[in-house]
């Protein structure tokens, strides 16, 4: 899940994590992954997002964690799944995936007090060339930020990193909703825009826990939220890819927590 980018923060408080949490952080993030291993499955046409929530609730609970988006700021569901023209954060319901859509799927495990946090975008049966490409630039974004989440690296490094990669497709990085620190709250300083003048921001540190996540629009980086108050949709209609891991810093660049 992302959290609405407030004005920039100059010097947050940045936790360092013990390698003791560390190995928690794993944990939650394992079963972050293993939802995405059993959701890539179910994602066809005919689905409805509220089977796929349940399905991931499933998961969760039987690991004896808990969904961690569920009653997050009062959101009702245990996956944020935002389809097409949705950014994130849309809420689950009867309806039912089509052939053509892409769907991004976001989740949150809390194992032992600490969260696990990723999001994919999958394609719903055969879908046309140009949402191929959104969701291809957008999941090498994501990747392109882990690269440079280095120590002797600052952290808008990443940011500029992802947003240099997306611009130069034609597509653009939403700016109202950010990536964040994570560990026992789902969202910690510092905030991570997927935009942004490199060599700026804190200096990043061994032991630092990150989830990177690029929004990534077709057209306009300009969203605006649905009445229900949580699906962000883009302002222009066209469609929106998200991709997101949990990663840590280490003494070798970055290991990515919410992977398998
Ligand atoms: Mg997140």
């Amino acid at each position: 899940m992302t959290i609405h980018g407030l004005k920039c923060i100059l010097s947050p408080v940045i936790i360092i994590k013990s390698a003791r949490e560390i190995e928690q952080l794993k944990r939650s993030n394992a079963i972050v992954a293993e939802v995405f291993q059993e959701l890539r499955k179910k994602v066809v046409p005919g689905v409805s997002t509220l089977e796929l929530d349940r399905i991931a609730e499933e998961i969760i609970l039987s690991r004896g964690a808990l969904p961690a988006f569920k009653g997050y700021r009062g959101f009702p569901a245990t996956l944020c799944i935002s389809i097409n023209e949705e950014v994130v954060h849309g809420i689950p319901s009867q309806r039912q995936l089509r052939e053509g859509d892409i769907v991004s799927l976001d989740v949150g495990a809390k194992l032992n007090g600490y969260f696990g946090d990723g999001a994919i975008t999958l394609p719903v049966g055969e879908v046309d060339g140009e949402a191929k490409r959104l969701l291809e630039v957008t999941e090498k974004a994501l990747y392109i930020g882990i690269e440079k989440a280095r120590v002797g690296n600052r952290l808008f490094d990443i940011s500029h990193a992802i947003q240099r990669w997306v611009e130069s497709h034609g597509f653009s990085v939403v700016r109202d909703f950010v990536g964040h620190g994570i560990g026992m709250d789902l969202h910690e300083e510092p905030q991570i825009p997927n935009f942004g003048s490199p060599h700026q921001g804190p200096r990043l540190e061994k032991g630092m826990v990150f989830a990177l996540e690029p929004m990534v629009n077709e057209g306009t980086y300009e969203v605006k939220i649905l009445p229900d108050g949580w699906t962000v949709v883009t302002a222009d209609g066209k469609r929106s890819a998200h991709f997101e891991h949990t990663i840590v810093i280490t003494g070798d660049g970055a290991e990515i927590l919410s992977k398998l």
